[in-house]
């Protein structure tokens, strides 16, 4: 097994620089050609749109390749131009400052490919593929093991990294192996062990890797029509168990064994709790939603609060799952 250190060193990362204050270009919108590529990055980029809470400021660059060669190109971009990277899957475990990402954002979505290799039972795929829309394919081809990530509104990259889970089965239980880019351009692939999953979290966590395939083991042969149902009675489970309504990053806090968030939160009477458009849910109160019009910084300082007051009742410091990027006060 290899550690995070040396697994550093295997990927031999450049330093990039550290976050700093977004640049005014002057030139909002403007996309720039990365050569050699069909790949273009933009300047000062929304991201409000590219996360699933609706809320956060801009990119200072912005780009989303379809391939490894404009991915590698962007790296690239990144280091002549001494910008800090920033991975962005599909967005949905993610608290994206008001104030934005300085540096470049580059979103894995658009790296898209998928195969069920039907002798060996492996699905191999793309990191911008949809986790989802995979569980969905594979109970049609009567494959079984996905039933339960059909639910989570991720990208194949961003459930390798967070080791997202549901029904008590996890990304980890069924991964084969995982390719990562490092920012030197090498690609490794490296096997679960190797990237040392626990609850909610891999190695590869911390932004230096790049995910951009995975090959899972899946179960074929089953009946289609079974596989399908089943995957239905997950959706349905989840949407009567969890507030799919209003935007929200999923659970925002990791269960502090033996207790679950959701629990400690409801029990410190903090349900339906409001500050600005941020709301702890009525239906799952480890679920923090966007009522509408909320900002980055309601959901914020509602994580702060929900924080102190279950320290207060519990002597427990609830953790974030949910990944802060940008400016945020120094809490975490
Ligand atoms: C309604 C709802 C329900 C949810 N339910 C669940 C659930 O049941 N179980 C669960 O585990 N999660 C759940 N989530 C949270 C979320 O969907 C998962 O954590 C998911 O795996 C995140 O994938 P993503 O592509 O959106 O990653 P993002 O949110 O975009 O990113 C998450 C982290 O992974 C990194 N990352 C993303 N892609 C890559 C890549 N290709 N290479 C390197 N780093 C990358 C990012 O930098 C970030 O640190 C839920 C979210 C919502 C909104």
């Amino acid at each position: 097994m290899i550690t995070s250190q040396e697994l550093g060193k295997i990927c031999n990362f450049s330093d990039l620089t550290p976050q700093r204050q977004i640049k005014d270009h002057g030139d909002n919108g403007k996309s720039i050609y990365l050569p050699g590529t069909d790949c273009s990055l933009k300047t000062h980029t929304s991201l409000s749109g590219f996360t699933s809470y609706r809320v956060g400021g801009e990119a200072e660059y912005y780009v989303s390749p379809q391939n490894l060669e404009a991915l590698k190109a962007s790296i690239e971009f990144a280091k002549e131009n001494y910008l800090a990277i920033t991975i962005l899957g599909a967005g949905s475990n993610l608290l994206v400052s008001d104030r934005g990402i300085p540096g470049l954002v580059i979103a894995t979505r658009h790296l898209r490919s998928k195969y069920f290799n039907p002798d060996t039972g492996q699905l191999t795929v793309s990191a911008g593929e949809s986790i989802p829309a995979l569980a969905w394919d594979a109970a049609a081809l009567g494959w079984e093991g996905l039933e339960w990530a059909v639910g989570i509104p991720g990208t194949v990259g961003g459930a390798v990294v967070m080791n997202a889970g549901a029904h008590s089965s996890c990304i980890a239980d069924m991964l084969v192996s995982a390719q990562v880019l490092c920012p030197d351009g090498t690609l490794v692939t490296l096997t679960p062990e190797e990237l040392g999953y626990t609850y909610r979290s891999s190695r590869l966590q911390g932004g230096k890797w790049i995910v951009t395939q995975a090959t899972l083991q899946l179960q074929p042969g089953a009946d289609p029509v079974v596989v399908t149902d089943r995957t239905k009675d997950h959706k349905k489970h989840r949407l009567s168990t969890q507030p799919y309504s209003y935007p929200s990053c999923g659970s925002v806090f990791r269960n502090p064994q033996p207790y679950t968030a959701g629990w400690l939160i409801e029990q410190t009477g903090l349900k339906g709790y409001q500050l600005g458009g941020a709301q702890v849910a009525q239906l799952h109160a480890n679920f923090i939603v966007n009522r509408g019009g909320a900002k980055a910084s309601d959901i914020f300082s509602l994580i702060r609060h929900v924080q102190n007051q279950v320290q207060e009742r519990w002597s427990i410091w609830l953790e974030p799952e949910v990944k802060m990027l940008g400016e945020f006060p120094a809490v975490f």
